[in-house]
């Protein structure tokens, strides 16, 4: 029998995190460690370093995501590992773990197979405490807010305009919507309220974004919290809670170094949402990395269509840095999956269904290449149920857009599985690389919002309500109107219908809501309902996690 992830961790020869620095030459004094196999890096290291040239960048996304799973952080730390055996320093960049999902459903976000980070029990939960301090940052500014109202409200806040909610970091439905400031006077002021899981803070959005500790308090105060009775923005810096916030934020900001299974130095640092924020690790860790590292792998959340689109017009727009090669990570079964092979059909070959799903694929090559022009090559991600023909067909459609496809093996094998994919990253890194942006920030919301729909969709249009028009108007007025947007959208399509697989034609996005993350820098597109807060499975993955007298814990993916 196969082990699982966890006991292939378990197994792992571990390096003290102190030798993992060291490999990367980083000074004892930038060193804080969490316990023997975790630590913090100083971003003071940052600016001894700044005149330091960057190591490359590469981007690792995916098709749109099927229930047949793709395995892009697979992929990055499977990668990350064969360049490191390669002699090529490398470094990971990834994100962290909510406890939520960890809870939730089975699936780890450390990688899986031989293709891991580690310690994964302590990256799966509390880690180094950094979504703890979001949950007390974020938290304390909604007491100091309604704390505000409820000391004679100076600020005329609107209590039905507050949009700040509190946070935990749980999948716990029963707070989605709450009724809060009850029992008279004394005790607040009664108002409908409700919490978000942690990771949908803007707090984690704008963790993940800030350049600095002075960049973070500058973001944080630029939040918008609730609207006054004239309808303008009130923000936590008229709250006064800035300072208080980026206190608490103070080590949450520095990247955490841990290691794979085959001990090249990882960052895992920030895990913002994929659809209400940005979907990938801080920006303090991707520069890190790029610092320390000749080659850094980093991950987008979700398909390409949303993962790397936000990666590249929000992060690499606000982080001034652009991948040197872009890998796009396909299994043959997701694709089937897009050709509507069933799930129970998925492991016997289909090369009808295949063909059929291929377009998936391709488009995102195509806007990777034509719209973004970046350098890429394509992952296909090996299950044992691959045929040589399926292989083969997957290929060939991708030499025909210029592009090679290479089979990885690193979930079985790890480094060994991915030297070939590794080797044809090395060789496009130093591809020509004419990256440009999908949209310039100097147009106006919906310019932008279209933009996104038409060229990276390829749908024909999009339609606002009535209240999203008045909402965009509104937005631009107060001056919002030059921030990127950030679409939230269905990761399961191209377009904003989950039934629509494949490469879907003749559609039209219809918006639902749009909001400011003014503290993060963007705009938050939604189309559809996101849930911000999730709730449990019938069977939480919770039922089935234990630990023993000496504190080994099982049962985690
Ligand atoms: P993503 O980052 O795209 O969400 P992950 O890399 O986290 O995907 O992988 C999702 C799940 O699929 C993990 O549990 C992982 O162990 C499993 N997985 C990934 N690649 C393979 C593979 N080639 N064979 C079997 N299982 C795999
Ligand atoms: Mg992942």
């Amino acid at each position: 029998m196969s082990l699982s992830d966890i006991e292939i961790a378990q197994k792992a020869k571990l390096q003290f995190i102190n030798n993992i620095a060291r490999s990367l030459d980083i000074e004892e004094d930038y060193i804080e460690n969490y316990g023997k196999y975790k630590a913090k890096i100083d971003y003071k290291i940052l600016h001894n370093l700044q005149n330091i040239n960057d190591g490359k960048l590469i981007l690792v996304t995916a098709i749109n995501p099927t229930p047949a799973g793709e395995g892009k952080t697979t992929t990055t730390v499977g990668l990350g590992d064969a360049l490191n055996s390669l002699n090529k320093k490398t470094v990971i960049a990834l994100r962290e773990p909510s406890l939520g999902p960890v809870f939730g459903l089975k699936g780890g976000a450390a990688g899986g197979g031989y293709a891991q980070i580690v310690p994964m029990e302590d990256i799966n939960l509390h880690f180094t405490g950094d979504i703890h301090a979001i949950s007390a940052a974020n938290n304390l500014l909604a007491a100091m807010l309604d704390n505000h109202i409820h000391h004679g409200n100076e600020l005329k806040i609107d209590s039905r305009k507050i949009t700040w909610k509190r946070v935990m970091d749980m999948n716990d439905r029963q707070l989605r919507y709450i009724v809060d400031g009850l029992n008279g006077k004394a005790n607040g002021v009664p108002r409908e309220d409700g919490f978000d899981i942690t990771v949908a803070s803007e707090i984690m959005a704008i963790l993940c974004l800030a350049s600095d500790l002075s960049d973070l308090k500058i973001r944080i105060a630029k939040i918008v919290v609730a609207y006054n009775y004239n309808d303008e923005p009130v923000t936590a810096g008229d709250l006064k809670a800035a300072g208080a916030l980026a206190a608490l934020l103070k080590d949450a900001l520095k990247p955490n170094l841990v290691q794979t299974l085959e001990n090249t130095p990882a960052f895992i640092h920030g895990g913002p949402f994929a659809n209400i924020a940005h979907g990938c690790n801080s920006v303090m860790a991707t520069k890190m990395a790029l610092k320390l590292g000749d080659y850094v792998v980093t991950e987008a959340g979700f398909g390409a269509d949303l993962g790397a689109e936000k990666f590249l017009d929000i992060k690499c727009r606000m982080a001034e840095i652009g991948p040197d090669a872009v890998v796009i990570v396909a299994t043959i079964r997701a694709l089937k999956h897009h050709g509507e092979v069933l799930k129970e059909d998925l492991g016997k070959e289909n090369l009808e269904a295949l063909e059929k799903g291929l377009p998936n694929l391709q488009r995102h090559i195509e806007n990777i290449k034509k719209i973004y022009k970046l350098p890429l090559v394509v992952a296909i991600n090996f299950f044992p149920t691959d045929t040589e023909s399926e292989l083969d067909l997957v290929k060939k459609r991708c030499e025909e857009l210029g592009v090679k496809a290479i089979v990885s093996n690193v979930w079985a094998k790890g480094s060994t599985g991915g030297i070939e994919l590794a080797k044809e990253v090395i060789r496009i890194c130093n591809e020509k690389n004419d990256f440009e942006f999908c949209y310039s920030v100097n147009s106006t919301i919906k310019e932008k919002i279209e933009a996104i729909v038409t060229k990276i969709y390829k749908g024909n249009k999009v339609n606002y309500s009535k209240s999203v028009e008045k909402e965009i108007s509104h937005l631009e007025k107060l001056g919002f109107g030059d921030l990127p947007i950030c679409m939230a959208k269905t990761q399961y399509s191209f377009s904003d219908d989950v039934t629509k697989l494949g490469a879907p034609d003749n559609f039209e996005v219809n918006v639902s809501k749009v909001k400011v993350s003014a503290g993060a820098g963007f705009i938050v597109v939604l189309t559809g309902n996101v849930m911000t807060m999730p709730g449990l499975p019938r069977v939480p993955a919770a039922e089935n996690i234990d630990v023993d007298n000496n504190g080994k814990i099982t049962g985690l993916f």
